[in-house]
């Protein structure tokens, strides 16, 4: 039976605990490990069996209990106390506040579809949730003085139950608005045009320490009753939903921002969902500032930091142009751009030019755009090279800020307070040095800790089976098996993610005879722990999961394996916590960044996985396991049988001995050898606040300065830029390498090789260009590597100096049009070898930050 009402209790908060509301009411706050202890004296069952989150806690907690604790002076002392501590944590100048720069960043505002803050506010689906939940809460933590915009669903992401035959059934609970514990904003009216309608948004504000975070919401009753579902679910629906749903994020989002008076100098934006927002801000240059639409351009890019999270062409939004035609009108009727003209920007060379690219957009308007790790940083300049013709993809402007966890979020509070010893109450964001303290912390201690970790969440999954179990039989208490799975002192392999079928979570059951052996074995034994959803729409995905889970369901193996239903936050931390090995087998390289094996080396655990992402970058054999890439193999059933047999290789021959090589203590003193240097290399490097400090400093500040400086006299800049833009495109035709020399020899190692170049430059000046070589080391197939620009020098002509030339001809004059002018420059090599150069011809104006935005150069042939 369908109920025609829902509603939500909670349990009314007595006056005398006021202090635990408030603290409820900050997601930064329910993150800290005094914010967790507090919560655990009311209800430890919930708190640590159940691994709620404090808001988690407070939303199941019993109304008599907490009348109980209202009773309780201690407890509300201690209450108060926490309290009192967080806010001046709050309070208190932190890094961005004690660095002494100049007039500071002003205000960022970042953007993003989904924010995993934790498991009690279920607005994330994955990955990219959950880090820009970090990203908030380790920008709060260091002081950056960010606002951040979302979209409310209220039916969130789904959540996962597996059916009698291990099927994944996805549900959309409701949610309300009381138990996200956020606050509705009075008076701010955002609207915005779905094709002929116009709809309406409302704000709800949550507290993230300083950061406020808004989210837009379409549920309300001044829209029609399919409006009030745009947002509804994340991800939900088919693209003509995406659509609405991102022009909510990006247009309505700068909306909200101004009907709140927020005037951010720099937007991030996360992802290509976020990317709508550049184009409403060039809409309000033209219309506010009376910029032309080519002005426009100049004046937003300086302040748009661009962030791209996959390789994976599936996760990058495409439209229709139908959709785009239905939902832009506004746009071009106030900028005056053409369909077409708007097309144009979301087109992606070499596809279908009736689809608009969001990620190509995006790359265009911003100044600033990055991948997530190293390795995506390359292969993302590889993958959207095209989109700037003429850029050799190792000048691609394309760079890369390597993903980070939030610190008191994923660490478990016994390692943390082995790191507080060790490292001081600043681990989280000490430089590397002070990290060597850990490679020789006390073992037993760590191996206490770590044993902890591991029987958490034992406890845990047997919880979470247990009801699991019973809910598929139709019986209402637990089956005895399930109290029962897993060992506590058994090696324990986690493996948890996304079930897209490149992340291969099978690749362990090609060899079943392997496996059955592995984890069978009575004297070293290992079990294995999945957990993860598939979308909803991979089928595929699903089928993988529901091999994973069947596994899970043997009778012979579900005491080694267990398959974790619903994975969340709460979940995650759980499993990076407890698990002794995080396994990760992505197809190479596929996997954008990982966040997960990051948590786990935090605490404590040790990676075994596919030299991809993160785990390409900071990988060492001291600190955990590689598996190699049989990329060179085509065949992919013959690749992922090559990948899982070295994957069992390592368990068997590796990992399982050395996690049971136990001294006359029953510690395993290699093992955690290991895990004392993976913890001293690794930490300070996966800290999220090495990660939004280094977005302060590469990305934000630099984007202010630029804006500052475009928005001058009236963006006096941006006019002059654009029209500097018309004419060096104009003449660039003219632009011409007609030679280039050396001066005739070999050069021996040391000696210096001199290069001239003959140009022409039609109707450009000299300060119009830069003329540069661009030399290397040449390979076996004759392609320059490892190369380096170097700028040449204007010289003039030897032999148009005589004096005796009574000609006059005018090509020896710099400042004649069409003359013929020489650049010359040195290259010196240090190393013996093979080495070449070419020449270029690019752009220059005191006011371009990066010359690939014009789409000008010219190389010698
Ligand atoms: C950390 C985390 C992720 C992201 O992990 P990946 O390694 O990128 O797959 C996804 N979901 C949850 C719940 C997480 O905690």
């Amino acid at each position: 039976m369908k109920p025609t009402v829902t509603y939500s209790v909670l349990a009314a908060v007595p006056a005398s605990l006021a202090a635990l509301q408030a603290i409820a009411a900050d997601v930064a706050w329910i993150n800290t490990a005094a914010a967790r202890e507090l919560f655990r004296e009311i209800d430890p069952h919930l708190a640590d069996i159940e691994g709620l989150d404090p808001i988690g806690v407070l939303n199941r907690v019993s109304q008599g209990r907490l009348d109980e604790l209202a009773q309780d002076s201690k407890f509300i002392g201690r209450a108060e106390t926490t309290l009192t501590e967080l806010q001046q944590r709050s309070a208190s100048a932190r890094w961005f506040q004690q660095r002494n720069t100049a007039d500071p960043l002003r205000r960022v505002a970042y953007i993003s579809a989904e924010y995993g803050l934790a498991a009690s506010v279920p607005q994330y689906s994955g990955g990219l949730g959950v880090l820009a939940g970090d990203h908030l809460k380790a920008a709060a933590d260091q002081g950056i003085p960010l606002v951040a915009i979302g979209l409310f669903y209220r039916h969130g992401y789904f959540r996962q139950q597996l059916d009698r035959v291990s099927r994944q059934v996805e549900q959309f609970p409701a949610l309300s608005p009381a138990a996200l514990r956020m606050e509705r904003v009075s008076g701010a009216d955002i609207s915005i045009e779905f094709g002929e309608t116009k709809v309406h948004a409302a704000l709800w504000k949550l507290n993230v320490g300083t950061i406020p975070l808004y989210l837009l919401d379409t549920g309300i009753d001044s829209n029609a009753a399919p409006d009030q579902l745009v947002a509804d679910r994340l991800y939900g629906g088919g693209s003509d939903q995406r659509i609405r749903q991102e022009l909510l994020l990006g247009v309505g989002g700068l909306r909200a921002l101004r009907a709140l008076s927020e005037t951010p100098e720099v937007f991030h934006l996360n992802e290509g969902h976020a990317g709508f927002l550049a184009l409403e801000l060039i809409r309000e240059m033209m219309v506010d500032h009376g910029l032309n639409y080519d002005e426009a351009v100049e004046a937003v890019r300086p302040r748009i930091v661009f962030t791209t999270h996959t390789p994976v062409p599936a996760g990058i939004d495409r439209f229709p142009r139908a959709l785009i035609e239905s939902h832009f009108a506004w746009w071009c009727r106030d900028t005056g751009r053409t369909i077409d003209q708007l097309m144009e920007l979301g087109f992606e060379p070499d596809g279908d030019p009736d689809t608009f690219n969001l990620a190509a957009m995006s790359l265009r308007l911003a100044g600033w755009a990055g991948g997530v790790s190293q390795l995506h940083g390359e292969v993302s300049r590889e993958m959207f090279g095209p989109l700037w013709p003429g850029v050799a993809t190792a000048e691609v402007p394309i760079t890369s800020v390597t993903n980070g966890v939030h610190a008191s979020t994923w660490v478990d509070d016994g390692i943390a307070q082995i790191f507080r010893n060790a490292i001081g109450d600043d681990w989280s964001s000490a430089p590397a040095e002070r990290w060597n303290a850990m490679a020789t912390t006390d073992e037993i201690a760590l191996w206490t800790a770590r044993n902890d970790a591991r029987s958490r969440l034992i406890a845990f999954t047997r919880a979470r089976l247990n009801r699991a179990v019973a809910r598929r039989r139709g019986l209402s208490t637990a089956t005895s098996w399930a109290n029962t799975v897993l060992d506590p002192e058994a090696l324990t392999i986690g493996f948890a993610r996304r079930f897209a079928t490149y992340k291969r979570a099978t690749l362990m059951l090609r060899d079943l005879d392997r496996l059955h052996r592995l984890l069978t074995n009575s004297e070293c034994p290992v079990q294995f722990v999945f957990a993860g959803k598939a979308h909803p729409a991979d089928e595929p995905g699903k089928e993988y999961l529901r091999a994973i889970a069947a596994l899970a369901d043997d009778p012979e193996l579900r005491s080694r394996v267990v398959f974790l239903e619903d994975y969340d936050i709460d979940a995650g931390r759980a499993l990076t916590q407890g698990c002794d090995v995080w396994l990760n087998t992505p197809l190479r390289p596929m996997e954008a960044c990982g966040t997960s094996g990051m948590k786990s080396a935090y605490n404590g655990g040790l990676n075994c996985s596919v030299l991809d992402g993160w785990w390409d970058e900071w990988f060492t054999p001291e600190r955990g396991w590689a598996i190699p890439s049989a990329d060179w193999i085509d065949d992919s059933e013959a690749r992922d049988t090559a990948e899982s047999d070295w994957l069992f290789d390592l368990f068997e021959r590796e990992i399982v001995p050395l996690f049971y090589d136990r001294d006359d203590r029953g510690i395993p003193v290699h093992w955690i050898d290991r895990v004392r240097t993976s913890l001293a290399g690794l930490s300070p490097l996966v800290t999220a606040d090495r990660m939004v400090r280094t977005y302060t400093t590469e990305a934000y500040e630099p984007a202010a300065r630029r804006q500052r400086l475009i928005s001058e006299n009236s963006y006096e800049r941006a006019k002059s830029l654009a029209s500097a833009r018309q004419r060096l495109t104009h003449a660039w035709p003219g632009v011409r390498i007609l030679s280039a020399t050396t001066d005739g020899r070999d050069p021996i190692r040391g000696a210096g090789l001199m290069v001239t170049i003959e140009v022409q430059l039609g109707d450009l000046t000299p300060s119009d260009v830069v003329v540069e070589l661009v030399h290397g080391s040449v390979d076996v197939a004759g392609s320059l590597h490892e190369t380096q620009v170097q700028a040449m020098a204007m010289t003039p002509d030897p032999s148009r100096d005589r004096p005796s030339d009574p000609s006059g001809d005018p090509s020896g004059d710099p400042s004649a049009k069409g003359a013929t002018l020489r650049y010359t420059a040195t290259i010196t090599n240090d190393l013996p070898g093979s080495f070449g150069f070419t020449a270029r011809i690019v752009p220059a104006h005191p006011d371009l930050a990066r010359w690939q935005d014009l789409g000008l150069v010219t190389w010698s042939a």
